[in-house]
């Protein structure tokens, strides 16, 4: 029998960094939503272990993040436990979107339940953490500001399920890099994230849109330029764009009285190299 899974993708409504700890990692202040966008984490019966993907480009060694998942649940377990675990891939990979820490969390909370280990969600966000930044956050998923290094979780009260256009050009930007170019940057304006939980609170589309932003933007777009032309194909269409985490990957939240469908089509037609994903909140 198959078991499954799902494994949502995040976007950051609102992320600044406050600085670089002496173990090397950032602190930030952010605020991560998750999006329909998913990936599908598949359990099956084997007599060995396998990890396998649909993208043939995902390595599925001991460095795949849903490898580490299985791995560190391990010593909870009183004997081997052989298993197929499938990922099938939806979420663009070094994108911001977080699709490995989503897959990570997936197999956390799968096999939890599969193995019927009895951890509490709290224990799976302790374990996470020592995987990776986002990892905790997508345990439960939904809306919360972060702090620490993604870690220390405030859940906030959901907002409506809007629509989301999501803009994936083909670079990837890894998460590391761009914290180098954070420490090397001075003088950077910073997001003020109290703002968007104000925004969020009050559930107006309008401020929440005014109130996005995101600190790594400004330290990614002169390196990146696809950045840039996503966010004016966003512009042109009247959305406010924001890019997700250290991006490339931009995104704009669709008006309730646009067609969503419509919005992704015609900007489908306008690019021939980016991916556009038309997604809700989740
Ligand atoms: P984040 O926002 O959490 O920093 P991201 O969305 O920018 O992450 P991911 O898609 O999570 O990026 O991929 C980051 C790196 O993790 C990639 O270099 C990829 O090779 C590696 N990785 C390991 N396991 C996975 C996985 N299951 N899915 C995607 N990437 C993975």
């Amino acid at each position: 029998m198959i078991h499954s899974e799902k494994a949502y993708g995040k976007i950051n409504l609102a992320m600044n960094i406050l600085g670089r700890r002496p173990d090397g990692y950032h602190e930030v202040d952010t605020v991560y939503q998750s999006v329909s966008l998913h990936d599908d984490i598949l359990f099956e019966a084997s007599q060995t272990f396998r990890l396998t993907c649909s993208r043939n480009d995902l390595v599925c060694d001991e460095t795949n993040l849903a490898y580490k998942a299985y791995t560190a649940l391990l010593p909870f377990c009183d004997g081997p436990r052989p298993l197929h675990i499938h990922i099938d891939k939806h979420i663009p990979v070094a994108a911001g979107l977080a699709g490995g820490s989503a897959d990570c969390a997936a197999v956390l909370r799968g096999l939890n339940r599969l193995w019927k280990l009895g951890l509490s969600p709290d224990t799976l966000r302790k374990i996470g953490r020592a995987l990776g930044a986002d990892v905790p956050f997508c345990i439960n998923g939904g809306i919360a500001r972060a702090g620490g290094i993604g870690e220390i979780l405030v859940p906030l009260a959901p907002l409506p399920q809007w629509q989301v256009i999501i803009l994936h050009p083909p670079v990837s930007v890894h998460t590391d890099k761009a914290y180098v170019l954070f420490d090397k940057a001075s003088g950077l304006a910073g997001t003020d994230v109290g703002e968007m939980t104000a925004a969020v609170a009050s559930k107006s589309f309008t401020r929440v849109c005014d109130a996005m932003s995101n600190t790594f933007e400004t330290l990614i777009m002169p390196h990146v330029p696809a950045v840039g032309e996503c966010m004016n194909l966003l512009r042109r269409r009247g959305l406010r764009p924001l890019m997700t985490g250290s991006g490339p990957t931009v995104f704009a939240l669709v008006p309730s009285d646009t067609d969503g469908e419509e919005l992704a089509a015609a900007i489908e037609n306008e690019t021939k190299t980016t991916e556009v994903i038309l997604t809700t909140l989740q």
